[in-house]
């Protein structure tokens, strides 16, 4: 009998007997050899295959899933070179995938001054200052981060502030959700800024009473500061994404859908390819703005999608933008603003314009994100995606809409009949003073009842696929999960949650960063489940979110994270991995 059929018995035989108690192992269907590189023993398996939805333990050949069943079935797959990694009774997931990120922008904010949970004026003062003084050859002191309510009663922030602290460098800053930015004297001057500058168009440099900048900059006023910031250096960018990588690692990710720029710099994501730096999988959409979609537009997907489509980096995707957001004004209703009868938003794009433009992405078997955040531009991409497959007669492009933050109720049902990907980001729903006293008043009452309508799409049978668009808040997707669940602050508000009918299960909570996700980046063959021939990409957490409330699942650590196979992320805490196999009883 040759090797061959000796392992394919074995293989049929565990098949079998898997099959007679139903408790047992699946295994790749093809495997090249039945001894496993790594072991996960002793685990709560949560594996997303719904033919086995628990499991103990799990082998690795190379970078994929080998089996994935009990303890004593996967230590058949050990010899003495098997690495043995004992779970603890810790509970296993499939690696976590961010479904919207800025990926480049991200990183870079890792290198500069962090505002992110600065609440006071003396913690926003002290993490500027420890920057500066660390950094005392930067030439300008940038960061990002500060939200508005720290400024109260005004909610816009001051220069002199800044001058108290740094006076000697131009320092720029720029608020969490990216509408506004807060310069120093010392910058203002620098950008020639004065009492005669007149305001930009789409912006406004904020003036006191004498008519004297104040150092806030709404929209694009803060563009005549930011230009004059030194450009990072390729070198700069790559040891931003080193970073970027490590911390989206260190919190579970295993993937993200860059839905930003980083189509410029595809070729940095592709260096650290070729040095095997990559611990993240990117999918990179090409950033598409309107009026129109030039030969010049069509010619970098292609040439994207042509150069780049494994594992680690792929393209073939476009992400564009109908509308700005519901703070400002700018997100497209199909009614007026409750707070401002005179605005309903506008359009980015000139409808007929962006239909045709789907149309002929489709055609050509891209994916397509569209940002859309009022209900107007929520009917507007599902209007064009139905024409596009009617007239293209495509199956299953898993199209995208990106934020869905208002929708018309008739609306809600066409996600799941058209086979439209909703993407969320649950954080965008955490309902703190923005969301509750500005985003619910600029909507009025009767649109936030469907306000982030999680449960109305996905019970329609509509697709999920979660994200958080890092930087505008962070990456960590554990607070993500909580708020999919709670729909309320950490601190318990609102009691009852916010529209808590839009609420949705642990389970369909981690399906979309998991299997959902992976279905929303066409990658649902080879990842976003715990299933033979799928890469290995998985992570051990520090708390098994079946066994706690709701409301404790912000505190998740991850303690292991494995991509392709490889362990890339440890947390410090994590003390228990073994490279000599260890008794077990059988
Ligand atoms: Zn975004």
């Amino acid at each position: 009998m040759s090797n061959t059929t000796s392992l394919r018995l074995r293989f049929w035989s565990l098949l079998l007997i898997s099959a007679i108690f139903s408790a047992g192992v699946s295994a790749a269907q093809t495997p090249q050899s039945h001894v496993a590189n790594t072991i996960l023993l002793n685990g709560r398996v949560y594996t997303l295959n719904p033919h086995q939805p628990w499991a103990e333990a799990v082998a690795i050949s190379g970078d994929k899933i080998l089996a994935v069943g009990s303890i004593k079935d996967i230590s058949s797959y050990r010899d003495s070179s098997t690495r043995v990694i004992d779970l603890g009774g810790r509970l296993l997931l499939p690696g976590f995938t961010d479904c919207h990120i800025h990926f480049m922008d991200g990183s870079l904010g890792l290198t500069q001054v962090i505002l992110n949970g600065a609440a006071t004026m003396a913690e926003i003062q002290k993490r500027v200052k420890e920057y500066a003084t660390a950094h005392p050859n930067e030439t300008w002191i940038t960061g990002m981060g500060w939200s508005y309510p720290t400024f109260a009663p005004t909610g816009l922030p001051d220069k002199k502030f800044l001058d108290e602290v740094v006076p000697d460098r131009p320092i720029y800053l720029v608020a969490f959700d990216g509408h506004s930015s807060w310069a120093n004297s010392k910058a203002l001057a620098m950008a020639g800024i004065k009492r005669e500058t007149p305001d930009p168009p789409n912006g406004k440099i904020v003036r006191d009473n004498d008519g004297e900048a104040t150092g806030a900059l709404k929209e694009s006023a803060g563009d005549l500061v930011a230009k004059f910031l030194p450009k990072p250096s390729r070198e700069e960018r790559l040891a931003a994404l080193r970073l970027g990588m490590h911390e989206a690692n260190k919190f579970g990710l295993v993937r993200v859908h860059s839905a930003g720029q980083d189509f410029e710099w595809l070729d940095l994501y592709d260096e650290l390819r070729r040095n095997n730096e990559l611990t993240l999988r990117f999918y990179v959409a090409y950033f598409l703005d309107p009026p129109d979609l030039t030969s010049d537009a069509i010619n970098k997907i292609e040439t994207a999608r042509r150069t780049y489509h494994d594992e680690w980096i792929s393209g073939g995707v476009v992400k564009t933008m109908l509308d700005g957001v519901i703070e400002a004004h700018t997100a497209a209703m199909l009614t007026p603003y409750s707070d401002d009868p005179t605005q309903t938003g506008k359009l980015f794009w000139e409808p007929e314009k962006y239909k045709q433009t789907i149309k002929e992405l489709d055609r050509r078997g891209l994916q397509i994100f569209t940002h859309a955040i009022g209900d107007r531009a929520v009917r507007l991409a599902l209007d064009a995606y139905e024409e596009a497959k009617e007239s293209n007669h495509t199956q299953d492009a898993r199209p995208r809409i990106e934020h869905i933050e208002t929708i018309s109720a008739q609306d809600i049902p066409r996600f799941g009949k058209l086979g439209v990907v909703a993407s969320f980001q649950p954080l965008h729903a955490y309902p703190d003073d923005d969301t509750l006293k500005i985003w619910a008043r600029n909507v009025g009452p009767e649109r936030a009842q469907r306000a982030w309508v999680w449960r109305s799409i996905e019970s329609t049978g509509g697709l999920l696929a979660f994200g958080s668009d890092w930087p505008v808040v962070t990456l960590n997707p554990w607070p993500g999960v909580q708020n999919a669940l709670t729909r309320q602050t950490t601190e318990g508000d609102p009691p009852n949650g916010f529209v808590p009918n839009e609420r949705i299960s642990l389970e369909d909570a981690i399906k979309a960063y998991t299997l959902g996700a992976a279905l929303a980046g066409r990658r649902e063959k080879t990842e976003g489940s715990i299933e033979p021939g799928k890469l290995a990409d998985m992570i051990v957490l520090s708390q098994d979110l079946f066994k706690i409330p709701p409301t404790e699942i912000v505190k998740t650590e991850v303690l292991l994270t494995l991509v392709g196979g490889k362990v890339v992320y440890q947390s410090p805490k994590w003390s228990s991995i073994s490279t000599t196999p260890k008794k077990e009883s059988n």
